[in-house]
């Protein structure tokens, strides 16, 4: 059993309903069991001309194995009616690994850690609401390290409803 960080962001299509839908089959995942999910936030686009993004991190124990994890994922978004037009364009629903427990991965399909968590808001302060900031990631980075690195701009907690 690992611990796995899912980063969830939805900008199209009832954003806040995409990410609920996606809670909803993250928990039904073969093998896993949904163990947390974060405040929803809210964020700027990374690219201008875009609706804003809403955003959280869910926290899943598995047994997958991360590419047949990566592949659950992509059904899921697949399954909310994502399409892959441009890159970075605006999506009804994006499932990332961030972290998958204290694995380093370098495939063409699969990079863990996320390879720009450090520099996204979005998926910082969502994940250190489940894991602890002094969780150490594969590479030798602590959280609470990069949170001081990475202000807290563009963002917005929403309050639960
Ligand atoms: P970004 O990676 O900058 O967040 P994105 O999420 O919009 O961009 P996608 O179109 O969702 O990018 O995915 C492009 C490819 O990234 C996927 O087909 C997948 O194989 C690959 N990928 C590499 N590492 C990961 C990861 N840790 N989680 C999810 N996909 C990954
Ligand atoms: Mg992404
Ligand atoms: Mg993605």
């Amino acid at each position: 059993m690992e611990r796995i960080y899912i980063g969830m962001g939805s900008n199209l299509a009832d954003p806040a309903e995409q990410l609920r839908s996606a809670i909803e089959a993250l928990a039904q995942l073969p093998q896993s069991a949904l163990v947390g999910v974060s405040a929803f936030y809210q964020s700027d686009s990374l690219l201008p001309g875009q609706p804003r993004y809403t955003n959280a991190v869910a926290a899943l124990d598995s047994t997958l194995a991360p590419l047949a994890l990566l592949d659950a994922l992509q059904a899921i978004e697949n399954g909310q009616g994502r399409e892959r037009l441009e890159r970075w364009g605006p999506r009804t629903l994006d499932l990332d690994i961030l972290l998958f427990g204290d694995r380093l991965i370098d495939e063409p399909r699969l990079k863990v850690p996320h390879y720009h968590m450090q520099e996204r808001a979005f998926v910082l302060y969502p994940l250190a609401e489940l894991a602890p900031a002094a969780l150490h990631l594969a590479d030798g980075r602590c959280l609470k390290d990069l949170l001081a690195a990475c202000p807290f701009v563009g963002l917005e907690r929403l309050s639960e409803d």
